[in-house]
């Protein structure tokens, strides 16, 4: 969006922090056609108020098209167009398949504007998903609303455990109630029984070695990218980061992103303090 957008197709971009509306409002010009918002955000877990946001970029102009990166909540979770948005982007690759072994994304909107980007992008580009990736995502996807509740019941058991430990300096993860958008993350759930998805950042009081000597000590949680897996995925994020100013001063002493995957409960919360100790953590 930075280089692409611009430099070969003249379509001009502002990046900014979507969590505070007004910094929205603030980035409205004229010629604006698109707002997208990725909510929560990677790896901040910052969380956009969806409702608000597409209220005031339709205010500002009816033709301004609102789109949502859904991707971390999933639809069990919140569903945008409901909440006022025009176009809801699914990476498919992550909660939607669920095994962690295919690639795809989803484009949720009117049939006139999926039927435009079927013929520009499918037709003329050649954006078409692999078939064998679409069977095992439509064969993953019948188990999501399972998946999902419980990815959302340990994604909030391990956000509080870590939150009591003192050698951990944040937590961040929407469910919990000192989570700065905690509310708005409430106010978008779309079911009774909805939560706040299985990803959340936290940072430990230690230097870089230390990160090291913890992961190096897990057992259940596997060290690799990505998330939306079955398994439990960590990855170290934020030291030398070239995006660090957009992320909140905590998470520049570097920070871990936790995809928390289906494995029971209580080994993920003894495979973190069993790490913590194994590394020379007091817990
Ligand atoms: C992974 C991810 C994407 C990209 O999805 P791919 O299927 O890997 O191309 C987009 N948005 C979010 C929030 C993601 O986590």
């Amino acid at each position: 969006m930075n280089q692409i957008l611009p430099e070969k197709y003249g379509i001009e971009t502002s990046i900014l922090d979507t969590s505070d509306p007004e910094n929205v409002r603030a980035a409205l010009r004229p010629n604006t056609k698109l707002v997208h918002i990725e909510t929560p955000a990677n790896p901040t877990l910052k969380v956009s108020d969806i409702a608000t946001i597409a209220k005031l970029a339709h205010e500002a102009n009816p033709d301004i098209l609102v789109s949502v990166d859904n991707t971390f909540n999933t639809p069990y979770n919140v569903r945008p167009l409901d909440l006022g948005a025009d176009i809801v982007i699914e990476s498919l690759t992550k909660y939607i398949n669920g095994h962690g072994d295919a690639l795809g994304g989803s484009i949720a909107t009117t049939k006139a504007r999926t039927d435009q980007i079927r013929f520009t992008a499918q037709v003329n580009f050649g954006g078409i998903i692999s078939p064998f990736n679409a069977w095992l995502i439509n064969r993953g996807s019948v188990t999501l609303p399972l998946r999902i509740r419980q990815h959302n019941a340990s994604a909030l058991a391990i956000a509080k455990h870590l939150e009591s430990l003192d050698v951990v300096r944040f937590v961040a993860y929407p469910g919990l109630e000192s989570h700065p958008h905690h509310e708005v993350a409430v106010s978008q759930l779309a079911r009774p029984d909805s939560g706040f998805g299985g990803v959340l950042s936290f940072g430990l009081d230690t230097n870089h070695d230390g990160y090291n000597r913890f992961v190096s000590k897990l057992n259940v949680i596997t060290s690799a990218v990505s998330l939306g897996h079955d398994e439990s995925l960590i990855v170290f994020l934020g030291e030398d980061d070239e995006r660090q100013y957009l992320y909140p001063p905590e998470f520049h002493r570097g920070f871990f992103r936790l995809a928390v995957g289906l494995e029971d409960t209580d080994d993920l919360i003894r495979d973190i303090d069993h790490a913590l100790v194994e590394a020379g953590f007091e817990v």
